[in-house]
């Protein structure tokens, strides 16, 4: 049975062609700089890099987007993996106050980036609904009453909602895939199925030399590690510090007529738990239906197909039932990796001489990876106060196997507080 980790996505059926990817023989003698890892954050800071007028290579083990930039559930919003009120008590109120900056500007770059014409294909669609299953509190006049909410969908789970029209939905394959286009037309080289096995000091001075999987070896001054959640492969400091946490994605069979009877809102829609869901109907009268994490072992396709099911009948019962007396189920299930530290801040710094990392955006990359990439390649083009906001951000090594155990026992405390917010009286 295929590993949910690579199993085929709703988005590899439906999104357009990849360009072509480099060739070893176009390879130069020595790059600026090599960076591991095609994914949103290795792409962004290479294209950046490349415009500043560097020689970049960009080594992906599998190909660009088969990470979690281009299988994810395809939310983008404002803010990072951890919540305002961690990030203050992690860095102080004014440097928590520049890093939800950076969120933000993170967020403006891809909403420009999606506007452009060129990026038409990732279908972008704005509107957040952000819901609560906690009991609704008549006080927040700004908030979606039950009743009001019937207008957007109907579950006997949710008593209130939110909705943030700026926030918005997207394609994140064919993001990738064009993000990858204008890569190559910026001159970056970027190699396909090409793993990282190994970055030694070279006999080139002032070189590292990065050897393959492919038999290619390559020179590069700087060395770059947007590993994501699937660093390993060539070992580095950041494995110490990210831990690579699965979470799992479903999409159901076509269910025209039935899906928007339940779902009438085509806005994206997430709840405010802190282990909580995320959903959005897809082109074909499909639904996209995100949940849950595991930091451990592996859990087959047919697990993942039977707790989303479940899952989604906790919200939706009388669609849940519709789907089962109409034999429709889940079509494509699958999982991916983030990289998370135990603060759930990233790592965007130096590692050690003139190597870098760039990881670690947990379940929040796709405006956090391009801000912190547009960061690291300033620093790197030569403006040494453009990773000030990162600089109080400490690296905490995880212990391994405990650090998975630790990550399992506070999730599983989360959702009991999420369920004792459910059915507490406000
Ligand atoms: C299922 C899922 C749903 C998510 N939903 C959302 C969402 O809706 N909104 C949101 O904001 N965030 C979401 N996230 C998180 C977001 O996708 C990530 O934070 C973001 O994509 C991280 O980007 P990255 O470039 O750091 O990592 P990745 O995209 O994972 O890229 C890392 C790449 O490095 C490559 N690599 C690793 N080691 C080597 C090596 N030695 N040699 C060569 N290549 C190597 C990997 O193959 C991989 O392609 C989700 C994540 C998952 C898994």
């Amino acid at each position: 049975m295929s590993d949910p980790i690579y199993a085929q996505t709703w988005y590899d059926e439906n999104s357009i062609k990849p360009s072509k990817s480099s060739n070893f023989n176009e390879k130069l003698n020595r790059y600026d700089f090599a960076v591991i890892g095609g994914g949103l954050a290795g792409l962004v800071l290479s294209l950046k890099l490349s415009q500043g007028g560097a020689t970049v290579a960009v080594f992906e083990s599998k190909t660009i987007g088969s990470g979690a930039s281009g299988r994810n559930g395809g939310f983008c919003s404002a803010g990072w993996a951890a919540n305002p009120i961690k990030i203050k008590r992690l860095l102080g109120e004014k440097k928590a106050e520049l890093f939800e900056d950076l969120g933000v500007r993170g967020f403006e770059w891809m909403k420009k980036q999606v506007s452009k014409p060129t990026y038409k294909k990732v279908n972008v669609k704005f509107g957040e609904l952000n819901l609560s299953l906690a009991k609704f509190n008549n006080k927040d006049e700004s908030s979606l009453n039950p009743h009001n909410l019937k207008k957007y969908l109907i579950s006997p789970r949710y008593k209130s909602g939110l909705i943030n029209k700026d926030s918005f939905q997207f394609n994140p394959l064919n993001f990738m895939r064009i993000l990858m286009k204008e890569c190559l037309e910026n001159g970056v080289h970027i190699f396909e199925n090409c793993s990282v096995l190994k970055v030694e000091r070279s006999d080139v001075i002032n070189s590292f030399e990065l050897l393959t999987k492919s038999n290619q070896n390559f020179i590069a001054q700087k060395v770059i590690y947007a590993t994501g959640g699937y660093g390993g492969l060539c070992t580095s400091k950041l494995d110490k510090v990210l831990l690579p946490i699965k979470t799992f994605i479903a999409v159901t069979d076509p269910l025209p007529g039935t899906l928007k009877d339940h779902i009438h809102t085509e806005f994206m829609v997430s709840d405010n738990r802190r282990a909580g869901n995320y959903y959005r109907r897809l082109d074909g009268d499909r639904l996209l239906w995100g949940m849950g994490i595991s930091a451990f072992g592996s859990k087959s396709l047919s697990t993942i197909k039977r707790d989303a099911f479940k899952d989604l009948k906790s919200h939706f019962p009388n669609l849940a039932q519709e789907m089962s007396t109409s034999g429709l189920s889940f079509e494509y299930v699958w999982s991916g990796f983030m990289g998370y530290s135990r603060n759930f801040l990233p790592y965007v710094g130096e590692l050690s001489a003139n190597k870098y990392a760039l990881a670690g955006f947990g379940g929040h990359g796709m405006n956090t990876a391009p801000i912190s990439a547009i960061c690291l390649s300033d620093f790197l083009l030569g403006n040494r106060n453009s990773l000030n906001s990162f600089n109080g951000v400490r690296h905490l090594p995880h212990y391994g196997s405990f650090g998975k155990v630790a990550a399992e026992i506070v999730y599983k405390y989360l959702s009991l507080k999420d369920f004792i917010s459910e059915y507490r009286p406000i």
